[in-house]
């Protein structure tokens, strides 16, 4: 598998009213082709920001990216590409679905204009064409009714439904990356899995890769292949899915993992949660960002950030029990996984 996008080094700040607010640490990262890769992480952990920076979507809310950050797709570097040629990739070979779709579709204009639009612009399709398209799309996507349908306003629609214009827009010029930023989050749980096996059922039958943005770890289990986690804008651990799932080493990922419902109903015991609150990201921090919060602190970890540590080719870890010289901890062991 060939690697398709790489983030390099990437940071991202935002000035704000106490400071400048470091809201993505030096992060760095792959997306192979037709890997479904989950960032997962709290409210303001930088999982939004990171992967909206791979459209400069966070110039809009005000961020700024480090100079010596790099974003590379097929082999040109997003952050430093003109506006124009990055408007040739938006929507075409990269494209993104939102949470809410209520903001993010127009609301005067009818969903079939509306997916046929990208249409007109990457692919010089005729309006005819696009609305042929448009439609073809529609239906599957599994919206009922297309010729009556196609003529909605988006108020007119469900919010499943709407999502479901979302992601049809989305993959209207088969891209090779679709970054779907919590797009279950709004619809309720029947829905959110509907929404799901569509995903899955599209990234086939198109060929793209996905990056999943979500606060969820219920919503990876089925559908991503690697899955990175992040806490207060550091990519804390990453691996593939059975590592992640089966021996987290982080103790964040392992108390995220323990705050899944379904797990604590399976072992029939209260949820867990995980104490105290993220750090405020326009203070400087020293050592590990989750050191206030964690078990397992060390003197060290106060005072020094720890490096990432590789278990196996895939599996990396940034906290200081990793270390050699690190005292043996055994977390308890995960159940109902
Ligand atoms: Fe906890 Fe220390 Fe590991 Fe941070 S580095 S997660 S404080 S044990």
């Amino acid at each position: 598998m060939g690697v398709l996008l790489s983030v390099k080094n990437l940071s991202i700040s935002f000035q704000t009213a106490s400071g400048e607010l470091k809201a993505v640490r030096n992060v760095s990262f792959d997306v192979g082709e037709r890997e479904t890769l989950a960032i997962v992480g709290e409210s303001g952990c930088g999982k939004t920001v990171t992967t909206k920076s791979i459209l400069r979507l966070h110039s809009r809310d005000g961020g700024v990216v480090k100079d010596d950050s790099q974003i590379i797709f097929e082999d040109q570097n997003l952050i430093t590409m003109s506006k124009k040629e990055l408007n040739q990739i938006r929507g075409n070979s990269i494209s993104m679905i939102f949470q809410d779709s209520m903001t993010s579709l127009n609301p005067t204009i009818t969903i079939g204009k509306q997916i046929a639009e990208s249409m007109f612009i990457h692919k010089k399709a005729g309006r005819a064409e696009a609305m042929l398209r448009a439609k073809e799309l529609l239906k599957m996507v599994g919206i009922p009714d297309v010729e009556e349908r196609v003529n909605n306003f988006p108020h007119q629609l469900s919010g499943g439904m709407r999502q479901r214009v979302m992601i049809a827009m989305a993959i209207a010029c088969k891209p090779k990356l679709l970054i779907a930023d919590e797009p279950t989050t709004a619809l309720d749980v029947t829905v959110q899995a509907q929404m799901l096996d569509l995903l899955r059922e599209l990234q086939k039958s198109v060929g793209m890769s996905v990056i999943l943005v979500t606060h969820d770890f219920g919503v990876v289990a089925d559908f991503a292949d690697r899955i990175q986690v992040m806490y207060a804008g550091h990519i804390i651990e990453r691996g593939l899915k059975n590592e992640i799932f089966q021996q987290p080493k982080h103790p964040y990922t392992w108390a995220l993992l323990n705050s899944i419902p379904a797990r604590a109903l399976q072992r029939k015991s209260e949820l867990y949660s995980i104490k105290g609150t993220p750090p405020d990201l326009s203070l400087p921090l020293s050592g590990c960002p989750f050191s206030a919060r964690c078990e397992y602190c060390m003197p060290i970890c106060k005072k020094r950030l720890p490096e990432e540590t590789y278990l196996s080719q895939t599996h990396g870890v940034s906290c200081w029990l990793t270390h050699e010289l690190a005292p043996k901890v055994d977390m308890p062991k995960l159940d109902g996984g």
